[in-house]
């Protein structure tokens, strides 16, 4: 079996090619090929010497994934469906901004933990993907569209983990591929512009902190334990008080001095005032009584058939997002985007073992506008 050079990152791939006898700027001329320049094809790495691109199509290959289709909605936001085989398949979802281009990645097939407001969660877990596959989402994303824009010009300037799957419960794949994005030599992201969202597995937040400490959104949902216990059952083996901790120890290495909590805005179930005022209450005393330093992103919940809730009318959103912000709490309230494609958050289902679902997402597919990205 060959080696797929999209799972390693640079110190990994300079280990490989010293075990074909090169030194290290070989790997790093080989790295600057693939990620920052697209290139698959060995032929093309005119740089390299014909009998490196020799020894390497014996051993190496540069595989992306394959797109089982590609939407763009009229916001211009794309989603693909790529491939993962054994009947599975995961989301990624680009969404353009005026100033700013961010790919949303998936770190598994499936999620095991199974929260109540989340379509991937209701799917179960299949498997984790590698980080070849991690990689290969902004691979693939950054350079088709790249090629379909023909400026030369970098496309993707942030990435935010908040695809199909627990990132943190996806932890060794994890790791590798957020260096592949930060790599000076690979996508030159700074760790402001990488963000790992996470459900709240306290254990792993403590190790990226000390590894990768990347931006970090916490999916908090809930003002105390009774209520995140049942929307986000890993709340059971972290609780609120363990959460706001490892929090507070994350901020020591994060690159920017709050955590960005999320909320998604379920109604009736936590969208009252009471709630903003507990909420307020947990997050905002000094850190020595248990407060931690935060912003607030709202999420308008996306409903989905199985789910049995619905979003927050627009005015209790507002209510409660000027509720925090009195309090002093910087809020804001999440854009929905690509709603006509179902690439908004929490709609990422990607399960193709089940062809009657996706035969009817398809079929609500196919009545949007497929538009070129300009
Ligand atoms: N597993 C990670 C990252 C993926 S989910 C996590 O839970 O943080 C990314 C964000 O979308 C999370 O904040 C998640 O709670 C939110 N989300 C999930 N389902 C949603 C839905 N149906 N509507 C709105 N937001 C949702
Ligand atoms: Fe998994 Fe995140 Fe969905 Fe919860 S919200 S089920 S942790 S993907």
């Amino acid at each position: 079996m060959t080696t797929n050079l999209l799972d390693l990152d640079l110190d990994a791939l300079a280990a490989f090619c010293e075990r074909l006898g090169e030194k290290r700027f070989r790997a790093t001329q080989l790295f600057r090929w693939i990620h920052q320049r697209g290139a698959s094809d060995f032929d093309q790495m005119s740089d390299l010497a014909k009998s490196l691109r020799e020894k390497l199509k014996g051993c190496a290959h540069v595989t992306g994934l394959t797109a089982i289709s590609e939407h763009v909605s009229a916001d211009g936001t794309v989603k693909w469906l790529f491939d993962v085989g054994g009947g599975n398949a995961v989301e990624t979802v680009f969404i353009p901004e005026d100033d700013r281009g961010t790919l949303c990645i998936s770190s598994q097939a499936g999620c095991a933990v199974g929260c109540r407001f989340c379509s991937t969660g209701h799917q179960g877990f299949s498997r984790n993907l590698t980080t070849g596959e991690i990689v290969a989402q902004l691979w693939q994303a950054e350079h088709v569209l790249r090629q379909r824009r023909g400026d030369g010009e970098r496309v993707i300037s942030n990435v935010v983990m908040m695809g199909m799957g627990e990132p943190l419960q996806n932890y060794s794949a994890l790791v590798p591929a957020l260096r592949v994005m930060l790599d000076d030599h690979g996508y030159g992201l700074s760790r402001r512009r990488v963000t790992v969202s996470t459900s709240g597995v306290v254990p792993m937040m403590d190790r990226l902190g000390q590894d990768c400490p990347v931006a970090l959104a916490v999916s908090l949902h809930a003002p105390n334990d009774a209520l995140r216990d049942n929307l986000v059952p890993l709340n059971r083996k972290y609780p609120l008080q363990e959460l706001l901790a490892a929090c507070r120890r994350y901020l020591d290495h994060a690159p920017r001095d709050f955590i960005t909590f999320e909320y998604c805005m379920l109604d009736g179930v936590n969208d009252q005032p009471e709630h903003a005022l507990e909420l307020i209450a947990l997050v905002h005393r000094r850190a020595a009584d248990g407060g931690v330093s935060c912003k607030f992103n709202l999420i308008p919940f996306n409903p989905f058939p199985a789910s049995g809730l619905r979003r927050s009318p627009a005015a209790a959103v507002s209510a409660f997002a000027q509720l925090l912000s009195d309090a002093g709490i910087v809020t804001t309230v999440r854009k929905t985007r690509g709603d006509d494609i179902d690439a908004a958050c929490g709609q990422l289902a990607g399960d193709v073992k089940d062809r009657t679902r996706v035969g009817e997402r398809m079929a609500r597919l196919r009545t949007i506008t497929i538009k070129p990205v300009a």
